[in-house]
């Protein structure tokens, strides 16, 4: 675990050092939870963002994009529940002063008994090698039986407090955390205040105060903009049902607790779609729409075993699905997409507190009726932390050397190839900026004549660069060049004229895209 830790440690410095991330307002020290995307981020932040929409809007002739204000009507967020119900259940430690969610803190101890039953299981595995039967030893190891058993009684207390019928028992989740005798990690007592309930939005005020200002809120998600244009879409776009409305926006959220780097800012991107049905067929499209994302991730060739999908234990009182898709970081198996069955709830919702009637006429049934929803719902910053984390290598090299390189997939690394001179002169810086004079358009490429080659190549791995061309005397005379491959290292002489048919497949979107049909 420590060593999981060390190894995140490096990567959150990697991403500043490299001018992939940088903590916002960087020359006052930082702000909280508040991050900006350097030169190299944005490029693979962008790349990350062109890869969904493409796959959502391209790929399906019934999904199509908006891109709607943060700022929205305040009834907006009274229609969707988020000014009533929007919390998150905060506790404090009265030593150390530190504000803790308390569901996370329950949370984190269910981790721990299924960590302490993990740990037993691959003991025995080493132990008993080939001839170890897992289900046996879970049924039989002591250990195991009483972890089990506390981690099931944890979760069957946590679900009666989160479902409780009046709302979250706050009291209830109090008693958790002293029975489960969990402490402050930074105090190390057990002094906690009661739980209470903390609104999650940001507000700020239109208008000046002196002719009545209004108060509005940053917008907490996209999805409430998608909503309130259903209607003009569905109109002007006249779209059929089943149809799908796709967009990007930052969102904004005040959180308790904001830590790990970029997976949990205060704010943050979202990419969310949610696709129209006719009511009755969204435990189907439920189950399609699970698919195809799960399949959109793995296309990026992490491995399948990195991710898994986690139900939700608590479903809010309008869904009838959801689930989250999780990948493994450094610190543990993490959401990175809900997936919800939303049913009508925020269509009528809308119908209800804006007077208008958001219903679909069904040319083929000759009915009206408002659609049901299912919504995938993206950070891309979490995304992009988990690419990060993916990526990124401190490689033991044959002559003992090491070298630091991200193994970014080509279609989302920042820049795709880099031109260098072998030396800076003989004519040969000019015939590198000849090839990326030729190359820009169609790819992202990058000059470099300072330092050694090698040192040249290390810079290009540390940023995921998946491609090194070389000019040098043979150049001059043949018209061919090196090409370095980023994870391999090997070198292969190929003629300028076939630079871009070697590359540009493997760089583009669209190959990616064409995996996913
Ligand atoms: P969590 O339980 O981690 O707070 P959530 O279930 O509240 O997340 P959703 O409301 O379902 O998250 O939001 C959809 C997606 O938006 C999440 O899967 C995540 O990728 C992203 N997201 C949500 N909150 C944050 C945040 N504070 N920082 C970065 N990304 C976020």
């Amino acid at each position: 675990m420590a060593q999981q830790e060390d190894v995140f440690k490096k990567i959150v410095s990697h991403c500043k050092e490299y001018g992939f991330v940088f903590p916002s307002s960087d020359i006052y020290d930082g702000l909280g939870a508040v991050y900006d995307y350097g030169q190299n981020g944005v490029e693979l932040k962008n790349n990350i963002k062109q890869y969904w929409w493409q796959s959502m809007v391209l790929l399906h002739e019934n999904i199509v994009g908006i891109d709607a204000a943060i700022f929205m009507h305040p009834t907006t967020w009274k229609a969707s529940g988020h000014v009533d119900a929007f919390n998150d259940p905060l506790i404090d430690n009265r030593d150390s002063k530190k504000r803790y969610r308390a569901d996370v803190l329950i949370e984190e101890q269910m981790a721990k008994y299924e960590d302490k039953i993990q740990k037993e299981i691959e003991k025995a595995q080493k132990r008993f090698g080939d001839a170890f039967d897992e289900a046996q030893f879970r049924a039989t190891n002591q250990r195991v039986l009483e972890n089990q058993a506390k981690y099931d009684n944890l979760h069957h207390r946590y679900q009666e407090v989160m479902n409780a019928p009046g709302g979250i028992d706050l009291e209830g989740m109090k008693q958790i955390i002293l029975d489960e005798e969990i402490v402050c990690p930074i105090s190390g007592t057990r002094n906690w205040t009661d739980v209470r309930q903390f609104n999650l939005m940001f507000k700020t005020e239109m208008g000046s105060t002196a002719d009545g200002a209004s108060t509005i809120y940053l917008r907490p998600e996209t999805a409430q903009g998608i909503f309130v244009n259903y209607l003009n879409v569905q109109k002007t776009g006249r779209m059929k049902l089943p149809f799908g409305i796709a967009q990007i926006g930052k969102a904004f959220r005040n959180e308790i607790v904001a830590r790990q780097f970029i997976f949990r800012m205060r704010e943050f991107e979202q990419m969310e779609m949610q696709f129209f049905i006719q009511p009755g067929t969204e435990l189907d499209w439920f189950e399609k729409w699970k698919q195809f994302r799960m399949k959109w991730h793995q296309n990026l060739g992490f491995g399948a075993e990195n991710y898994r999908f986690h139900d939700h234990d608590k479903l809010a009182h309008y869904a009838n699905a959801a689930t989250d898709i999780e990948f493994h970081m450094p610190f543990g198996f993490k959401e990175v997409e809900g997936i919800h069955s939303r049913t009508n709830f925020d269509l009528s919702q809308h119908a209800k507190y804006s007077g208008k009637k958001i219903e679909y006429f069904d040319p083929e049934t000759n009915e009206s009726y408002t659609p049901y929803v299912i919504e995938t719902s993206i950070g891309v910053d979490r995304m992009f932390l988990s690419i990060m984390c993916h990526s990124y290598e401190e490689q033991l090299l044959p002559d003992g050397q090491t070298r630091t390189v991200l193994h970014l997939p080509a279609a989302l690394a920042p820049v795709k190839l880099a031109v260098f001179p072998l030396t800076k002169k003989d004519g040969m810086p000019e015939k590198a900026q000849e090839i990326i004079n030729e190359l820009r358009f169609h790819f992202n490429c990058k000059y470099e004549e300072k330092d050694q080659i090698g040192k040249r190549y290390r810079r290009m791995d540390a940023i995921g660069c998946p491609y090194c061309v070389t000019v040098d005397q043979q150049t001059m005379e043949d018209n061919t060049v090196t090409l370095r491959d980023r994870d391999t290292m090997e070198q292969r002489r190929v003629a300028i004229s076939d630079l871009r048919s070697i590359i540009e497949d493997e760089v583009s979107i669209t190959s990616l895209l064409k995996k996913l049909l």
